[in-house]
């Protein structure tokens, strides 16, 4: 722990390089940087952060200030967890005064937006496919063009047919159950293995492994808690984020909480239905006031909602929020969310009659591109993000190794 005197020498060498940097010195000339530690985009946070650290004015916005205070210098790790822990709600941006126009040029959210997907490539499990990320937006429409030309096909093969007498909604007499779920099985648990190494690696990486006072199961308890509420899109005054301009708003708070619902219901619908059939007998199809039905379509609506109102936040949004190259990354999983939602609740209506097999292989066609593209794309900042939250739980239980004063 640096005795005050070392931190208040400390302070002077960041205000001496804040200075520096306002006249005209670059992000890479910060000591990290000129070490090689750091790529520009990082060395790019580190700046706007030491700049924040003595200014302090945001303290109250989210949690990335706070943990910016427990720091006086903003190694690789740091970087990599702050970038993380920003929900990109805009605040800082439209609250600061060294914003754009400002010679000091401080942008919080699009720093910190550049460095967070570079984190997703970076930790991405095989570390070969990292680079889908850069290229998510192709990478989307060939996974889409793929799926649905392979359950086309099979549906072609397996029946003859796209258009067929009507079947009682007997998904099974097109595709069988046990190809269905070898398929969809072994993808899912697959992308959710590649996210599961990727996420472990940006862990053990940012968090040095300790343990708050009374364990970590409070600090588990407040980040899942911040995590199902998106408490750091409330602005840190509760009236929300911002948008496109400068006013408050609870859209994307509210949209965002409609698509992850959304997600979870669908989940818990093909969860039901796949215990029904395994563990009762009692195979599909369901009539559509059973358990299954009832939560994949509460869900599937979510997954419109949601969606919609996101596509609409995104194309609006403030040119200055974040990183546009990122924008085919984000719509791509919008319009895959909105699509798996909308082609699942067209099924079910129209499940009796003769276009159910052209409908499902349209449906398990979209399905698939989501899996597949799950860990390369716009899914993974929900994981890495709660990651950076249960980080900051803990972190904020233990003494500041500064010792400045109170946190
Ligand atoms: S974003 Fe601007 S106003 Fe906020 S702490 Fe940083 S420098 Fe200060
Ligand atoms: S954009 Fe929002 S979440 Fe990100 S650092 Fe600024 S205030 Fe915090």
């Amino acid at each position: 722990m640096p005795p005050p005197e070392a931190a208040s020498t400390s302070f002077d060498a960041l205000a001496r390089e804040a200075a520096a940097l306002a006249a005209g010195g670059s992000p890479t000339s910060s000591p990290s940087a000129r070490a090689g530690e750091l790529t520009a985009n990082e060395a790019e946070v580190a700046r706007v952060m030491q700049i924040c650290n003595a200014c302090r004015y945001c303290e109250g916005s989210c949690a990335v200030f706070p943990a910016m205070t427990r720091r006086l210098e903003f190694g690789k790790a740091d970087i990599h967890y702050l970038a993380n822990l920003c929900h990109n709600c805009g605040a800082c941006l439209h609250a600061c005064q060294y914003a754009p126009p400002h010679e000091f040029g401080v942008n919080v959210p699009k720093a910190m937006a550049v460095v967070r997907v570079q984190t997703y490539a970076d930790y991405a499990f095989p570390r070969a496919f990292g680079a889908l990320y850069q290229r998510n937006g192709l990478t989307v429409a060939l996974a889409s063009a793929a799926g649905l030309a392979l359950f086309l096909v099979l549906a072609l093969a397996l029946r003859g047919t796209l258009w067929h007498e009507p079947l009682a909604g007997d998904f099974y007499a097109v595709f069988p159950h046990n190809l269905l779920v070898t398929m969809f099985g072994s993808v899912f648990g697959l992308a959710m293995l590649a996210l599961a190494i990727g996420v472990t690696r940006f862990w053990r990486n940012v968090s040095p492994g300790e343990v708050p006072p009374g364990g970590n199961a409070p600090a588990l308890a407040e980040a899942a808690h911040n995590v199902l509420k998106l408490k750091y899109l409330d602005g840190g005054h509760g009236e929300g984020c911002h948008n496109e301009d400068d006013r408050f708003t609870q859209s994307r708070r509210r949209y965002h909480h409609f698509t992850f619902y959304g997600f979870m219901l669908s989940l818990a619908s093909t969860t039901t239905a796949t215990i029904y059939h395994y563990a009762f007998g009692w195979e599909a199809p369901y009539p559509v006031t059973s358990l299954p039905v009832v939560l994949g379509t509460l869900g599937g609506i979510g997954l419109l909602i949601g969606p919609a109102g996101l596509w609409h936040l995104n194309r609006t949004r403030h040119p200055l929020h974040g990183d546009d190259a990122q924008k085919s990354m984000d719509l791509g999983f919008i319009a895959l969310l909105f699509f798996v939602s909308l082609t699942g609740l067209l099924l079910l209506v129209f499940r009796d009659t003769g276009a159910m097999a052209l409908l499902l292989a349209v449906h398990l066609g979209v399905v698939m591109a989501l899996f597949l593209t799950l860990p390369y794309g716009k899914f993974a900042h929900g994981i890495f993000r709660s990651a950076a939250l249960i980080k900051w739980a803990i972190e904020r239980r233990l003494p500041s190794r500064l010792q400045l004063g109170s946190d």
